[in-house]
């Protein structure tokens, strides 16, 4: 299977300031101007070494992911999932043909903003379903068209709209995935969900402050970081600021690198970034990380692939 980021802010979208922007720009001219690219007017392959894109810079949409098999199931919708509803119409749904699956972990504004946004809800002949554990689904997901926060009232949507309550800690097939959702430690209620598929076994921990880590404590939500391929995982704060936002519900880079570290997860990657997080502090945060990563694999016989989620990266599981 196959994972893609459509928004890996938390909170609220927090898109590149002008300000920012020409900071960047500026920068970037004048590392190309000292770089040996600057000889031949190599812009391209400057531009590649810069890694812009992949790292550089993180993007602003709030959390949407979509896992991608012989179908896909997209997790959450917050403002990314507009993004993913432009793609999607270039497909079926563009000609109400569409069958589109949506796990919602919870319905806080980050998680669902986008949902009024996606494009596929408003066609015809269109099935959009959406999954939860919560038995408020169905209202949550009414709610958000509402007025006088939207125009256009739920009973107006023109697509056929299901809402399917799922079994927590039991698999569930949805669109040829098997998932399973387990309770993270969040102030709402938020269940994270491991999906397998082909062999493989996905790991969402999103919007989850990781207060219990010991194996005791994870008790029977132990199994969502257990044989995992690659686990998604809350990083909003740096770690001091972590320990000075207690009860917020996010987590740190530390304590997902310590779980996948005694779990022996495969890959991590990092999400949920703090709005006011700008690009230079997220890479500073990277570096921290490195530094800690670097200590704590001596202590353990495992090392693991990890990185920072952007808008946009794709890669295999
Ligand atoms: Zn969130
Ligand atoms: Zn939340």
């Amino acid at each position: 299977m196959r994972f893609k980021i459509w928004g890996s802010r938390g909170s609220i979208p927090s898109p590149l300031t002008p300000q920012e922007l020409e900071r960047k720009t500026e920068k970037y001219l004048q590392d190309f101007c000292k770089s040996p690219y600057y000889a031949n007017k190599n812009i391209q392959d400057f531009l590649s070494d810069k890694k812009i894109g992949s790292g550089s810079s993180f993007g602003g949409n709030t959390t949407c992911i979509e896992l991608i098999g012989e179908q896909s199931l997209i997790i959450d919708g917050g403002s990314g999932l507009r993004l993913k509803g432009n793609e999607l119409m270039a497909g079926p749904c563009g000609k109400g043909q569409g069958e589109v699956h949506i796990y919602m972990t919870h319905f806080h504004w980050d998680h669902v903003m986008g949902i009024p946004f996606f494009v596929p809800i408003f066609i015809p002949g269109n099935n959009i379903h959406f999954y939860s554990v919560d038995p408020n689904l169905e209202q949550a997901i009414k709610l958000v068209f509402t007025k006088p926060y939207f125009p256009v009232p739920f009973s107006a949507l023109a697509s056929k709209i299901h809402f399917h309550q799922i079994p927590p800690r039991q698999s569930t097939s949805i669109a040829g995935f098997e998932v399973t959702p387990f309770k993270l430690d969040h102030p709402d209620p938020c269940w994270g969900v491991k999906v397998s598929n082909g062999g493989k076994n996905y790991s969402h921990v999103v919007d989850n402050e990781g207060k219990r880590v010991s194996r005791a404590d994870l008790g029977e939500d132990l199994p969502l970081y257990q044989d995992i391929d690659l686990m998604y995982f809350d990083s909003q704060y740096g770690f001091d600021d972590f320990l000075k936002k207690i009860d917020w519900g996010h987590s740190s880079a530390f304590i997902g690198m310590d779980i996948a570290f005694r779990e022996k997860i495969k890959k991590v990657i990092f999400t949920h970034h703090d709005p006011m997080a700008t690009d230079e502090q997220l890479s500073k945060m990277i570096k921290a990380n490195k530094e800690y990563y670097d200590v704590q694999k001596s202590f353990f016989e495992h090392e693991f692939e990890w990185a920072f989620a952007f808008d946009g990266l794709e890669v295999g599981i």
